[in-house]
């Protein structure tokens, strides 16, 4: 049998961080993790290839090659997955999906051949069965949420690592939170599951033997689920693996804000080389907050909280959120006097949706507010909205913009990195981070684009003397940050038209 592995495209977007990969001379931000995955289950003698589209193009004669494709997607990814689709179906090979966007809307893919949803733990399995006696269903699902000790190490021979800036893995499913627009939950269910230490090592292990140094993502959707096996077992070992080879890989990771309780676990994580953490803050309302069930940021000072959170060696990225029924016009100079203050220099601000199978998706079809024909786009910040919000749609567009363009002005922008400088207390390990020959022709790259062509370089300039001055150790994150700045300046600017037609 010979399987080709086929990754769709994403969209430019926030997170694709298309613009800032272009200064460091890679393709795309983070490979296919759970094809690779995928890959690793399926039986050994099988001839396997992986496409990532976001890496290179994909050829009539690689789908001719294959006897099946299998395709793995999130929502974002669903124009790409059409089209890859409709080329597989004219050159008549038999396709096979999984993943996120699949399992939680099967019936917008009538023409897909098989579908094998939930946990491939789980429904592969019974796929290969049947495959192998002739007898294949059209669709394999279950609500079988199993424990992910038999989850292989992922296939990395499959993909080159010079065409990433990160290489991902996954520690824990699940959440044991209720947010009401989070389809975490829905999918993996409230108890976190948790790979073994053993497993967490080897994943480690197979990343490094194959020569990856650099920033590591845990994929996880909160990775502190489960906080005392986090600081007695996996932490611990994580940390012993990384003193001996001397720090060769920096965290990234997302957990829930409840983090800043607990300073045992953020020196934990420090000291296992954990670098940044994204926290979903979603707003400063408290009727908001509390609307959609965000009860771990209710009743407390967040902006104290994120900065603890960096007073212990961790950047806080934020996802923010406008267009709940709580919210008032004041809203949007909330959401910018907040992030401003916090020193969340990567805040992404989205618009509220309602995934498919989310309470909120309920609540909202219960309520009759729910666009017909229009689905989740997966890109919070593309400017579309499946439902009728409370706000006038006008005001909730105007005031989004407003929120965007302000934050990512660069006076704006870089202001907020020296907020986050003054909190940032990282450790002094000895890294082997080593002065790449990518990093230097990037640095060389910003000091071009940003301090001589970009039209807020005054602000630039003031960024990089003011770090060189207060801040000297920090001045790789400044030029970091400026880069990734430019990256979400273009996003929104691309988005202007789109806003406006929105109107
Ligand atoms: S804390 Fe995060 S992952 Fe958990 S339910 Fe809320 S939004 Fe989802």
């Amino acid at each position: 049998m010979k399987v080709l592995l086929v990754y769709p495209k994403y969209p430019d977007s926030f997170w694709s961080f298309k613009h800032a990969l272009k200064f460091i001379g890679v393709k795309a931000a983070y490979p296919p993790l759970g094809l690779l995955t995928v890959a690793a289950m399926l039986p050994r003698e099988w001839e396997k290839r992986l496409i990532d589209l976001n890496v290179r193009k994909l050829r009539d004669e690689d789908i001719r090659w294959a006897d099946l494709v299998m395709i793995s997607a999130m929502a974002i990814q669903k124009q790409s997955v059409k089209e890859i689709l409709a080329r597989c179906r004219n050159l008549g090979v038999k396709t096979v999906a999984g993943g996120p966007l699949f399992t939680m809307e099967p019936e917008e893919f009538p023409e897909m051949d098989h579908l094998v949803l939930n946990e491939g733990e789980v429904t592969l399995p019974s796929f290969l069965e049947d495959l192998a006696r002739g007898t294949l269903k059209r669709v394999y699902t279950s609500r079988e949420l199993p424990p992910l000790e038999s989850t292989p190490v992922p296939m990395w021979d499959l993909i080159s690592f010079k065409d990433y800036a990160t290489m991902s893995i996954q520690f824990s499913r699940g959440c044991p939170y209720d947010c009401e627009f989070c389809d975490i939950t829905t999918l993996f269910g409230h108890r976190p599951r948790l790979k073994s230490v053993d497993q967490m090592l080897q994943e480690l292990d197979a990343l490094y033997h194959r020569g990856w140094r650099g920033t590591v993502f845990i994929v996880d959707d909160n990775f502190i689920g489960n906080k005392a096996r986090l600081k007695k077992s996996v932490l611990p070992a994580m940390i012993d693996w990384m003193e001996k080879r001397r720090y060769p890989f920096w965290f990234i990771t997302e957990a829930s804000i409840n983090l800043a309780d607990d300073e045992e676990l953020m020196r934990l994580m420090q000291k296992a080389g954990f670098s940044s953490v994204f926290i979903g803050i979603e707003t400063p309302s408290e009727e908001s907050l509390r609307e959609c069930n965000k009860f771990n940021n209710v009743k407390r000072d967040l902006i104290a909280s994120v900065k603890k959170i960096q007073n212990f060696g961790l950047q806080v990225s934020g996802g923010f959120i406008v267009g709940f029924d709580s919210d008032t016009p004041s809203i949007f100079e909330r959401q910018i006097a907040f992030i401003q203050q916090s020193g969340i220099v990567t805040a992404m601000v989205g618009l509220l949706h309602a995934p498919v199978g989310t309470r909120l998706f309920e609540r909202l079809k219960k309520e009759k507010r729910l666009l017909p024909g229009v689905s989740f786009s997966g890109n919070n910040t593309d400017l579309t909205i499946n439902f009728i919000p409370k706000m006038n749609l006008q005001s909730l567009l105007d005031g989004y913009r407003r929120i965007v363009t302000t934050i990512y002005e660069p006076a704006r922008y870089y202001e907020r990195v020296l907020e986050f400088f003054k909190e940032f207390k990282p450790a002094r390990k000895k890294s082997i981070r080593m002065l790449r020959f990518c990093y230097v022709k990037a640095l060389i790259k910003a000091m071009f684009y940003l301090g001589v062509l970009e039209k807020g370089r005054r602000h630039y300039w003031r960024l990089l003397l003011q770090t060189l001055v207060r801040y000297p150790r920090f001045f790789p994150e400044a030029v970091t940050f400026a880069i990734y700045g430019l990256h979400f300046r273009k996003i929104f600017s691309n988005l202007r038209p789109q806003l406006e037609g929105g109107k």
